[in-house]
């Protein structure tokens, strides 16, 4: 059983949102000595309490939220509402690497194998700024909403999807942790040609269908077509939908509402989720749909 560190416990007061993180010194190690002079202590808010890991020492272990002193938490969340936040913002993990260039080798090969075995890329880990998180055991990819302003195109970080890579049909854990900031529109959204759009439901799947084609792709992930999305999309001539074949119904519902507002829909079917076919066998989908 690992003894939680007071500075860990300090540090989580002021952690009272999932994925907010901060870095503190490690000082009261078991035989009281100081373990490091910088803050080499890592602390994260999770769901259920908050993950603590020390760079230097590797005392690492957790916090569950109920262990909190409740007089504490009152304190720290009185202090809080002051800075009368509207929203709060979210931060990758701490620990978190990058899968490209110079840091390429931080990431366990496991990472890199899932990512290959659907067809991801070096490029793509690159043009995605895919992550690796040791404390999470997940590869990591942030979901960004790019505002077009004058001169400039912005990127505001709306969040991320963690994919536990270990993660098997039938364990208890969760396949993918999504982190993001409350009450926005989180969708994986790749920038392409604007007349013809793709809606999928996972990461992975918009990067392979929008490498194949081109077309401007996105991933829903786990959410439903919104109007707002499909404003969007009004200008395009073509929105395909393709999930996976248990959802049929909805897909045939937001069709329906695509048709709605103007925009044409074609459902695309198929035995397998987008990204475990072929660019070709993608490309060969989608056309064939095209023609009915
Ligand atoms: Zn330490």
């Amino acid at each position: 059983m690992v003894v939680v560190p007071e500075e860990v416990k300090e540090a989580a007061m002021g952690l009272r949102y999932p994925g907010e993180n901060t870095r503190v010194i490690h000082q009261y190690r078991r035989d009281g000595s100081v373990c490091s002079s910088d803050a080499a202590m890592s602390v994260m808010r999770s769901h259920d309490g908050w993950v603590f890991n020390c760079f230097r020492c590797g005392l690492s272990g957790f916090l569950p939220l109920e262990d909190r002193d409740p007089k504490a938490t009152k304190e720290s969340i009185e202090k809080k509402q002051i800075d009368r936040r509207p929203c709060w913002t979210v931060a990758l993990p701490t620990d978190a690497v990058p899968m490209w260039g110079e840091w390429n080798n931080k990431a366990p090969v496991k990472a890199f194998t899932w990512l290959y075995k659907y067809g991801v890329g070096d490029d793509d880990i690159k043009q995605h700024r895919i992550h690796w998180s040791p404390l999470y055991n997940r590869v990591i990819i942030p979901v960004y909403k790019f505002l077009n302003t004058k001169d400039k195109i912005q990127a505001k970080l709306l969040g991320w999807v963690g994919r536990d890579v270990d993660w098997k049909k039938g364990d208890k854990g969760q396949k993918y942790l999504i982190k993001k900031i409350n009450g926005t529109e989180f969708r994986f959204v790749i920038q392409g040609s604007t007349d013809k759009v793709l809606v999928v439901e996972d990461v992975l799947s918009a990067i392979r269908v929008h490498n194949a084609t081109g077309y401007t792709a996105v991933a829903l992930l786990g959410h439903g077509i919104t109007t707002t999305l499909l404003n969007q999309f009004r200008r395009a001539d073509t929105l395909f939908i393709w999930l996976d074949r248990d959802v049929l119904t909805k897909a045939i519902n937001y069709a329906d509402k695509a048709r709605q507002i103007g925009v044409p829909a074609i459902l695309v079917n198929s035995e397998l989720d987008p990204k475990l076919y072929s660019a070709d066998e993608i490309r060969t989908l989608i056309s064939f749909k095209k023609g009915v």
